[in-house]
Order: C-alpha cells, then structure tokens, then sequence
C-alpha cells in the first residue's frame, strides 16, 4: 500500500468504527460470536477540542471467551487522557503552523481547559479552578510528534509505489547540531517536476558514496525506480559525483547555479577592484559599477544561455576578454554540469538545489536542537516530508516568491491527487 492507501485505509478504519452500531457491538472482537452479554461500563473523562468530557464505555461478555471487551470509540485513542483530535491538533501545531513544542502545548492547554493565553483572548473570563485546569505536558506532544515519526517510518516500503517520477531529481543535504554537539545532514531527495520529496536518511556527512547510497537505497524501497531517473541536480557534494558516476552511471549530473554563482564570487569582485585600479571616488565607484555589469553579464551569457552552442559562444567571448581568462577557467570546470538542463533527455530538471524545502523543516526543527538523537532527526525528517507531499502549495504568492503550481499538493503534481486524504490520516494518528 501506498501512501495515500495507507491513509484511506485508516480513515475507512476510523468510519466504520464511528458506524458500529449496539448489534455489531454484540459480536465478540476476539472470536467473533455473538454469545455476549452487556456487562457494565466504566466511566472516562478524555479531554476535546471543546474541554473535558465524560464518557461512559460499555463492556461486554463473551461466554465462549469467558472475558470481557469494552466498546472503541473513533474519537478516542486507547488508553489516553487526550481525545484523537487533540493529538491531531497538536502534531498539525507543530507541523504546519511551526512553533516549539513547549509553544503547542501552552496553546493547547489554552484552547482545552480556557486558561493561560485564552485569558489574553477574553479578558473577561474567570481563570479555571485547579481541578478544571488541563495539564498537557509538552513531553506528551513531543511523544506523540515521535510516535507519527514511527508511524512515517513503517510506512517507508512502497510509501511511493506507483507515485509517478519525471526522473528529473533534486538533493540536498541540510546540517542539524544534535544534543551533545554531534553534527549530522539530514540528506533529501526531491522530484524536480512534482515536488515530491522521497523519505529522507540522516547521516554523518555529505561526502561518502554511502551515504547517497542509502538515501537513493531508501527511495528505491520508497517505490522509486532507479532506471527511470535521468537526471539529478546536486550543489556538488562530492560523496552524491561519486556515488552517481559508479552506481548509476546512465543519470546526468545538473550543478546548482546558484553554487556556481557563490563559487565564481571571489574572483568577480577581484576583477570588479581591478577594474578601478588607481582610481577613488566616484569615478572609482562609476568603473566598477560598468565593470560589474559587464563581467555578470558575460557570466549569465553563458550559465543562462538557452542552447549549448549558445553557451559555447559565450564562453569563448568570456575567455576572450582580457578579465576573463581566470573566470573561465573556473567556469570550464562545471560548464557541462552546469548547462545539463538543456539536453532532451533532462527536460524539466530543476537548475537549483531545493534548498527552499528545508525553509519549512527548519522551522519546526529549532536547527536540530529538539531532536535528541540522529534516529529521533530522522523520524522527524520522514514526518516532514510526508506532510510536505500531502501539503498543497499556497494559493497566493508570497512577497519573495511565487509558488508554481497554487492549490496543489506534491501527490497531487504527480498524479496521485490524495482526495482529501490527509498526511494525519495516512500517519494513522
Ligand atoms: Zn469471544
């Protein structure tokens, strides 16, 4: 079962639940009869939305069982103090809104038990006597938060089976500082085209073969088929060459522009002073502007061109200038990495590392500090990015940038709209 099964399935679970009625009840869960008697009830007092309530369990018996089951309700989880929609509330806070855990819960508390910040909303009410109060911890929702990264985790296998791939991918790693200072990246694999993210690995570092290795291992577990990918864009992390250039030998390798740009930085400002050489003032500030602009130009002539033969021709007029010899042997380094995008075979691959994904993780993340351990990072990484692929895209652009595909969520980019399927259904929370 795929992802989005998975999540139907777990709803239709939680439906049929709701839908039981008194006869079916009857029926015993362990060994089916309908030998059973009524047998009491017990009484619980579960926190909701909308605060405390009571609610009453009735029990049955099986004579054929000689034991006793108590009745489930869709609403409550077994054995908690918190309905199943507090829960969901709690890990949606800290996954979609992004605030601390210890910020989820006094939010929680507040809505529940109308105390703490619900007194800032309505300055009128009586704050609640001490037994009214609720007492979430944020512990709990840091349990819960872990229990969906458990959930996200046993739903790696086939999570994105017959989830189509445009075979144009693209990586990035992003470094989190674990309790007790160990640094680990948290490493991703991104579809160019849809923007499905594949589950996520964590590891010690970005240059070892193996740790692409088990990033790309995991995607293929995750339903990716590995002959399919054609491209795959990458800042130039060594150990991701390496691992290409030997295991998969027929994907194409699209350097991050952006890198280039950041990498080709020094020696541009050091022909820009050049270009002002025993000037000042203003006539020194007038040279280096035209000289900047002349030399970025003749640069984005040649990252930007729209065919090779094109970037061909403005490398060679780079190379030409007398500023240009060392730009361009910077440049000649990456030049087929850098123009990959525009063979047929890499149609739609991205000329950019993802990095604006990691602007939603981050978020939640406090930079890695929360998480413990590199296990309890990876979980909350395979959390995020199954909430990434159910999440759709704003519908409105933002000041800074605009989103490509409004309204519609990664799965849904794909192929496989999830039909009001919910990354908390499909983490079965
Ligand atoms: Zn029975």
């Amino acid at each position: 079962m795929n992802i989005v099964e998975r999540g139907r399935a777990f709803l239709h679970s939680l439906r049929d639940l709701a839908n039981r009625g008194a006869w079916e009840w009857r029926r015993c869960p362990r060994c089916g009869d309908t030998l059973t008697q009524r047998w009491g009830s017990y009484t619980r007092h579960p926190w909701f939305l909308d605060g405390r309530q009571t609610v009453v369990v009735p029990r049955h018996f099986c004579t054929l069982c000689r034991r006793t089951y108590s009745e489930q309700s869709a609403l409550l989880v077994r054995g908690g103090w918190y309905a199943r929609e507090v829960r969901r509330c709690a890990i949606d806070h800290w996954q979609h809104v992004g605030s601390s855990v210890r910020k989820t819960a006094e939010h929680l508390r507040s809505l529940l038990g109308h105390q703490e910040r619900w007194l800032l909303w309505r300055p009128l009410d009586p704050a609640p006597s001490e037994e009214d109060r609720c007492h979430l911890s944020p512990s709990s929702v840091e349990r819960w938060l872990d229990q969906a990264g458990h959930r996200a985790q046993e739903t790696v296998p086939d999570q994105l089976a017959a989830v189509p791939s445009s075979g144009q991918l693209a990586t990035d790693g992003l470094w989190a500082r674990l309790r007790g200072k160990a640094t680990k990246v948290v490493l991703l694999l991104a579809d160019g085209v849809s923007g499905v993210i594949w589950p996520p690995v964590v590891a010690d570092g970005e240059e070892t073969p193996a740790a692409w290795h088990r990033l790309v291992e995991r995607a293929e577990k995750a339903g990716l088929v590995l002959r399919e990918i054609r491209g795959v864009t990458s800042d130039g992390a060594t150990g991701l060459e390496a691992y290409l250039a030997r295991s998969l030998a027929w994907v194409s390798h699209q350097r991050c522009i952006f890198h280039l740009w950041r990498g080709l930085a020094g020696e541009i400002a050091a022909r820009v002073n050049a270009a002002a050489t025993g000037m000042i003032g203003e006539a020194a500030k007038a040279a280096k502007r035209h000289a900047r602009e002349e030399i970025v130009g003749a640069v984005r002539a040649v990252l930007d061109a729209p065919t090779h033969r094109a970037a061909q021709h403005a490398f060679e007029r780079l190379h030409a200038q007398s500023w240009g010899k060392d730009l361009a042997r910077l440049l000649d380094a990456h030049l087929d990495g850098a123009l990959t995008h525009l063979l047929d075979y890499n149609q739609g691959l991205v000329r950019t590392n993802p990095e604006w994904l990691w602007r939603d993780f981050r978020l939640r993340l406090g930079h890695g500090r929360n998480q413990g351990s590199d296990l309890r990072l990876e979980r909350s990484a395979l959390l995020f990015a199954v909430y990434h692929n159910f999440e759709p895209a704003q519908e409105r652009s933002e000041r800074k940038r605009s989103y490509r595909h409004p309204g519609l969520c990664p799965l849904a980019m794909a192929g496989v709209p999830p039909n009001g399927i919910t990354y908390l259904d499909a983490l079965s929370v």
